[in-house]
């Protein structure tokens, strides 16, 4: 940021929100039609079969192709591992261009058999390119015979070349980096960056460090204490929640924390996740969380869609953010907010009839949305992207009593997908 000005300063969140919170869901057996279900109780305000929608900004993931046993219960682009259109091609754009699918859970689940190869990446990439289709997030999936993982110390998708025994290096089969990267892709989630610190962006704390479940194993605990230390326990050290990181071919990414557990992974845990105790101290922490769940996978599967400690946790978001304290957006539209707004830099003028606020150029005014600047000052305030002039929304007193100015927030609409979400009979 720049250096402090008396009268300017970043907010943290857009106006009027303390904390932010997100679900990044992975795909696996969620079948469409319970995909469709459970995103009619998220994102709209419908009557569902668990009663009215809870209408949050909650995206989701699918796979490009439909690898493994039944294909036809997979939410996948393709029919198979063929690059043809399946039966949910036109749902999953639809989804894309509406920005409620935003993140790639892998090209596919390559679970048990394997199977990828790059020519799956470059027929994939290619039609993507044809619709216009573009994302930012991928996670990474499964068992080790997904080679196609990106950053793992057994995966191969971030490795362009291999070293062979007879001393010749060849193309790696499963390198697809480059690919994915065309398509958008800038975010990353690795298995190491699942973190059970609740609230990421705050400085850890003792309890942080040193929590009754990990002294449990105390080797692992070590292990993990180390690294964390030497990272530095403040905001934008070990607590993080977007690093950049490189990969074994050269470029970077920015890897993102998720919270969970691997074996608290189904949509039951999110009850317990999204306690009110938990809201309560994301806010008092002003910290980001992005939650690690399966929304597809639960204990009863002749139960509701989503199991009910799970909506009633969901419920408990709902009024948080419309009551203005937890900013709730999907997954990629929170990691570019964040990251937007950590490398911000911007200079503070006094004119003779206003304040200008210039933002360094470099910036793309769309990742914008949302940023607050807290500002008291008697002349009008100007902020000036370039030499462009942004649209300034003006914001009374927030829980600091201080006033502040934002750049409009471009909500999401369901409103394009309404012919999926046809009402409940
Ligand atoms: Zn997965």
């Amino acid at each position: 940021m720049t250096a402090g000005h008396p009268l300017v300063s970043l907010r943290k969140y857009p106006y009027p929100y303390r904390a932010a919170l997100t679900i990044c869901s992975d795909i696996d057996q969620t079948t469409p039609d319970a995909f469709l279900e459970i995103h009619r109780f998220l994102n709209t305000t419908h009557e569902t079969s668990m009663g009215p929608g809870v209408g949050l900004e909650i995206g989701d993931s699918f796979w490009m192709y439909a690898a493994g046993p039944h294909p036809e219960q997979r939410l996948a682009y393709f029919a198979g591992l063929d690059p043809v259109e399946g039966p949910w091609a036109g749902l999953i754009r639809d989804f894309i261009r509406a920005g409620y699918l935003d993140c790639l859970h892998t090209y596919g689940d390559f679970n048990h058999y394997g199977g990828f190869q790059r020519e799956l990446a470059v027929q994939g990439v290619r039609q993507f390119q044809d619709q216009g289709l573009r994302l930012d997030v991928w996670t990474n999936h499964g068992d080790r015979h997904n080679f196609q993982n990106i950053h793992e110390p057994w995966s191969l998708g971030d490795v362009a070349q291999t070293r062979y025994a007879d001393g010749d290096q060849r193309d790696t089969a499963e390198y697809h980096m480059d690919l994915s990267r065309s398509l958008g892709i800038r975010f990353c989630w690795r298995s190491a960056d699942l973190t059970q610190v609740w609230g990421q962006g705050r400085p850890l704390r003792l309890g942080d460090l040193c929590p009754w479940e990990r002294l449990r194993h105390p080797r692992t605990w070590l292990r993990w204490l180390g690294p964390t230390l030497r990272a530095g326990v403040g905001s934008s050290g070990a607590n993080a929640l977007l690093e950049p990181v490189a990969l074994r071919d050269g470029s970077s990414l920015y890897a993102f924390k998720r919270y969970g557990r691997f074996s608290q992974d189904r949509a039951d845990d999110l009850g317990s996740m999204l306690s009110e105790q938990h809201l309560a101290q994301l806010i008092r922490d002003e910290a980001a969380a992005i939650l690690y769940t399966h929304l597809g996978k639960r204990l009863n599967p002749s139960g509701p869609v989503i199991p009910e400690a799970a909506q009633a946790g969901l419920r408990r978001l709902a009024r948080a953010s419309q009551d203005g304290r937890i900013y709730v957006t999907t997954t990629s539209r929170l990691l570019r907010y964040c990251l937007a707004r950590d490398q911000l830099r911007y200079a503070v003028a006094e004119r003779a009839a206003s304040l200008d606020i210039t933002i360094d150029p470099g910036v793309d005014a769309a990742h914008l949305q949302g940023m607050t600047f807290y500002a008291e000052h008697a002349k009008p305030l100007r902020l000036l992207l370039g030499e462009q002039e942004l649209p300034l929304r003006r914001n009374p007193p927030d829980h600091t009593g201080r006033p502040s100015v934002s750049i409009p927030p471009a909500p999401l609409s369901p409103e394009p997908l309404a012919r999926y979400f046809v009402s409940h009979g």
